[in-house]
């Protein structure tokens, strides 16, 4: 007995309650996920394709065979376009960036600039077109500022205390025998905060002298590289690379801290890279104040594996240093794109393959023996972004660029993004901001449905530009920030007495 035109209709309607169970499944995972808007899309949609495939059932033979017919095709052309790959759409390689950063130009530098003294004269007598961009920034609260738009009490108190902890972490990043930076007693944290530390200091040093005494560890470079990575992994970074230290990777002049002004000098020869998420739900709250907190903390959890891998590195006899928030000698993210982590998105940012955007990164630098990874770029990111823009029109200062990457002078192609704008507006938000970060496609969770999409637009330029019309037709071309978490709020007569108290 053969397959024929009789039995399309049947065929049709088989196909319909497939697709249908799919799209079901994907409606509760975006119910899940807290998506309630394109949860209700979703069944909406299912419910329609159901009944679009059943249909020809119903109607009169000929028609319904034809329709059949016509939808089992459609299926089957879905199928090939999602199966076969079709790199194609204009594939654009950025190009690798040259040396030559001075930190003392980056936004947290110029932001640590104080009116009046000797520091701030100098580098605006040699930086005279910023003087205008930065007094702008300068002129508003700032970020964690009670008087900024976003001030929430508990939530600034948060990221401070994170980033105050990271400040903690500042006398370790380069070790020395007894954890701390070698040359000034008076600042360890032990004498001058009082940390509790100091056993597992010492120890530390004993440790290392040890180790120095017993000779370096020697070991394959690909297996030293596989345990410190999984290490890495397990401590919970979301993935690890490693890379040749390159020129381009380090900053020329340190740009904050006790150092600044110093020349960089770093003679380590490799880098490994770590990221870390940023919680979804926080995030989806830019620019109100759970992204700084989730900032905060993930620049911390970032930094504190850090340390301990460099840490862990010196005690084999080698040396290390970790680049933390705020004591960074490398470019983190040509570091981690290097390493095989991800590739620059319109924002600017590393958009790494599970998580876009969505993550924190910190280094090791180091000249224990390692295997480098493959830098991964992937044109097809960037494909995506050229057709996009999402996080260009939701940017609320209109920092991230419309066009297409422009050369940068020095035959490097990258997007343009206006740091003055985008810093002056935390300054008045308060928070880091992050719409960019919370809108974009690639943010989306981490879970099979997401992959699934993920793995299409590696593969197929037909099916970049259908699931950006999807991402627009189910999250909203303008996806606005979510309604504050419940357990961040306080009840106005607590809010009073707070003030109350304060006032006291
Ligand atoms: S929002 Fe769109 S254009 Fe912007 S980085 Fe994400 S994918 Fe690229
Ligand atoms: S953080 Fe905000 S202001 Fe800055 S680029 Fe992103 S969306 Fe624009």
């Amino acid at each position: 007995m053969g397959f024929g035109m009789s039995d399309m209709p049947l065929l049709s309607a088989i196909l319909g309650e497939l697709i249908f169970l799919v799209l079901l499944w994907t409606a509760w995972v975006s119910r899940r996920e807290g998506e309630p808007q394109a949860s209700v899309r979703l069944g909406l949609i299912s419910i329609t394709v159901l009944v679009v495939f059943l249909l020809p059932i119903f109607l009169p033979m000929g028609v319904g065979r034809w329709l059949a017919t016509l939808l089992v095709l459609a299926v089957i052309v879905g199928a090939l376009v999602f199966l076969f790959p079709f790199p194609g759409g204009g594939l654009i390689r950025l190009g690798e960036p040259v040396p030559g950063v001075d930190e003392r130009d980056v936004m947290f530098s110029r932001a640590t600039l104080v009116p009046g003294t000797e520091r701030f004269d100098e580098y605006y007598r040699s930086h005279p077109h910023l003087r205008g961009p930065d007094d702008g920034f300068r002129a508003e609260p700032g970020l964690l500022s009670p008087d900024s738009a976003h001030f929430h009490r508990e939530g600034f108190a948060a990221a401070d205390a994170a980033f105050w902890t990271i400040e903690l972490l500042r006398p370790f990043v380069e070790g020395g025998e007894s954890g701390w930076e070698e040359g000034d007693p008076s600042e360890s944290p032990t004498e001058k905060d009082g940390t509790p530390d100091q056993t597992a200091t010492k120890l530390g040093g004993e440790v290392v002298r040890e180790g120095a005494e017993k000779g370096r560890v020697s070991r394959d470079p690909a297996e030293m590289s596989r345990f410190l990575k999984e290490w890495t992994l397990k401590m919970g970074a979301h993935s690890v690379g490693i890379t040749a230290l390159r020129a381009h990777h380090l900053y020329t002049t340190v740009g904050r801290g006790p150092e600044y002004g110093s020349p960089v000098e770093l003679d380590h020869t490799f880098a490994m890279a770590l990221t870390v998420e940023m919680d979804k739900e926080m995030v989806d709250r830019a620019p109100k104040s759970p992204t700084a907190m989730e900032s905060a903390l993930q620049y911390l959890r970032g930094g504190v594996m850090a340390v301990q891998v460099a840490d862990l590195i010196r005690r084999l006899g080698y040396s290390a240093r970790a680049h933390v928030d705020g004591h960074y000698r490398v470019i983190c993210p040509l570091v981690a794109k290097d390493a095989g982590l991800g590739e620059f998105g319109r924002m600017g940012l590393l958009m790494t393959p599970r998580l876009g955007p969505r993550v924190r990164i910190a280094v090791v630098t180091t000249n224990l023996p390692l295997s480098v990874d493959e830098p991964a770029p992937d044109p097809t990111v960037v494909d995506f972004c050229s057709r996009c823009k999402k996080c260009a029109e939701c940017c609320p200062s209109r920092a991230i660029s419309f066009e297409e990457p422009q050369e940068d002078g020095n035959g490097v192609l990258r997007w343009r993004i206006d740091h003055e704008a985008c810093f002056t507006l935390w300054g008045r938000l308060g928070t880091d901001c992050a719409r960019c970060m919370a809108v974009c496609p690639y943010s989306h969770p981490d879970n099979a449905m997401h992959s699934l999409v993920r793995w299409g637009i590696r593969r197929n330029a037909l099916l970049r530009s259908a699931a950006l019309a999807m991402d627009d037709a189910l999250y909203g071309r303008r996806p606005q920030p979510r309604e504050e978490l419940e357990w961040m709020r306080f009840t106005e007569s607590e809010a009073k007495l707070e003030r109350k108290n304060t006032r006291e």
